[in-house]
């Protein structure tokens, strides 16, 4: 059984976050893109951890669960009935006004997302005459570790009520210490670890290596964070990566862009204890299967290199995309959980891929700095460095992925180790459908469609990757559908962001590309 997982966003609690980040919109917003593993957030807030005490209850597994009196619900961004009537010629019968409505999802799998306590840090402090700003995330398997260490932040004069993402003037050397003296199974992962500013790899307030950052914790960290403008491949170039799992997550300031990025594990159904059962015959996640999950990585590595037969031949049989495998790799192996596969944003759409300086409009590629340097060509400030400059600094290999085209998506592997999980790389539903279209992403005729979609198919993941692309032109439009099957093959256009401005995608080339769309087989009226 598969789970999408996102474990990195925050709360209303932290600084500009919607207001509709409270529990119960994050599990609507969850089961509205198929999650079925999400992130708190912003525990080390007192007003949040109490709204998490209020909402959520732990189920025995290190994760956490709805209690009965809280119900997930999807606030309707601005689709106001009256709208949706003026977005459709009169001819065309809109929705009807209960399906516009909240509460969209009527997934087969419409059970209530489980909830794992994730916060970020922000570290702030001197290291070797350099001012060091990182962010990691932390994740408990208690709410009593939790409040305990939010207790030891205290202690040491941070001021928890100032942000849902707090800063401290701790080391991540002191933080991992004080993180594992009140937690020993609590899990450290440095958080988009490439950009430049707040991250353990960043050019601006980072290291060199994970060894500089977390002294004898480097050997407890056992995933890093891509972030937004990185992917796995680009990690894949950093040997002491090797050995940890390259994860992915949202840092979701709204619901809407929940799952933007994400990871998916698979867990083995036959296993069967107490604990980790709550229904019959449902097998829910639990918190040692992320703990297992994620040190896969390093035991594979050592397996490697010692020269024992790793899991490739049995993962290449089967298809990490397939919820209904015959044979789980997990299943042949006795792994109780690992990482299938990613989800990732095209990392050039993130806002520091290339190197540059936005007031100028300056964005120069890693070759490109070469020649010109890092020095603002316009105005002689020097340039933003972007990820894929610093991946390049810190590389001991060159380009080692391939892609390989799996149930017509396009998943992208490692080469030098076809063991390690492969991603596919997406662009959110609404812009697919927006462009599609011609219409903006928060209009409400994107936003029907979206709707529309997201309930027939049981969830937006399910839309993205799984709906038969026939099924998608039969309840939206065949450029819609075309969209979709683009976006599984990775055949858009991308123009790379920099300096804090954010890449941007299109899925055609042209508009005389989209016209070319088959739309016969189109069905009308259906709205
Ligand atoms: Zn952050
Ligand atoms: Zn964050
Ligand atoms: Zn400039």
């Amino acid at each position: 059984m598969q789970i999408i997982a996102d474990l990195h966003l925050h709360s209303r609690f932290s600084r500009a976050v919607s207001p509709q980040m409270t529990i119960e919109g994050i599990a609507g917003w969850a089961r509205k893109k198929g999650i079925g593993l999400v992130a708190t957030g912003d525990w080390t807030h007192p007003m949040w951890m109490r709204e998490i005490g209020e909402k959520l209850e732990e189920d025995g597994s290190g994760l956490l669960q709805l209690k009965s009196n809280a119900h997930a619900e999807v606030a309707n961004e601005n689709l106001d009935p009256s709208s949706v009537a003026s977005a459709f010629s009169p001819a065309t019968p809109s929705l009807r006004a209960s399906e516009a409505g909240q509460n969209f999802v009527r997934s087969p799998h419409a059970q209530q997302p489980q909830f794992l306590l994730s916060t970020e840090i922000s570290c702030i402090y001197s290291q070797g005459g350099k001012t060091r700003r990182v962010h990691t995330l932390i994740w408990m398997p208690t709410i009593a570790s939790a409040m305990n260490f939010s207790k030891e932040l205290t202690k040491r004069g941070c001021n928890l009520l100032s942000d849902g993402r707090p800063i401290i003037g701790l080391s991540l050397i002191n933080l991992a210490e004080t993180v594992f003296s009140v937690e020993p199974r609590a899990l450290i992962v440095p958080a988009h670890i490439w950009t430049p500013w707040f991250s353990v790899y960043g050019k601006m307030g980072g290291f060199e290596s994970l060894e500089e950052a977390f002294g004898e914790f480097a050997n407890r960290i056992y995933a890093v964070e891509t972030g937004l403008s990185s992917s796995p491949d680009m990690n894949w170039l950093i040997k002491e990566l090797d050995s940890r799992a390259i994860i992915s997550f949202s840092d979701a300031h709204s619901g809407a862009k929940l799952g933007r990025e994400a990871t998916v594990f698979e867990i083995d159904e036959r296993e069967n204890d107490e604990h980790k059962i709550k229904k019959q015959d449902e097998r829910m996640i639990t918190y040692e299967d992320i703990v297992e999950a994620l040190k896969q990585a390093s035991l594979e590595s050592r397996a490697l290199k010692v020269g024992v037969e790793d899991r490739t031949s049995k993962i290449e049989k089967s298809n990490p995309l397939s919820a209904t495998n015959p044979l789980p790799p997990s299943s042949m192996l006795h792994l109780p959980a690992f990482i299938a596969y990613t989800i990732e944003f095209y990392p050039e759409e993130g806002k520091y891929h290339h190197t540059g300086h936005r007031d100028c409009s300056v964005r120069l590629t890693p070759q490109e700095t070469v020649t010109k340097g890092t020095t603002c060509p316009v105005c002689g400030k020097p340039l933003t460095q972007g990820v894929m400059q610093r991946v390049e600094e810190l590389a001991t290999r060159i380009q080692n992925s391939e892609f390989r085209i799996q149930n017509e998506i396009k998943l992208l592997y490692n080469k030098e180790y076809p063991s390690r999980p492969p991603f596919v790389m997406l662009v959110p539903l609404k812009e697919i459908i927006s462009e599609a279209i011609g219409s903006p992403v928060a209009s409400s005729k994107t936003q029907l469609y979206y709707e529309k979609l997201v309930s027939q198919f049981g969830g937006e993941f399910n839309v993205l990757l799984h709906a038969d692309l026939p099924e998608i032109t039969k309840y939206s439009t065949a450029e819609i559908s075309d969209g979709v099957r683009k976006v599984r093959i990775g055949d858009i256009v991308i123009d790379p962001g920099y300096d804090g401005v954010f890449g941007v995608v299109k899925i055609w080339k042209s508009d005389k590309e989209r016209a070319l769309v088959d739309t016969s087989k189109e069905q009308l009226g259906l709205f």
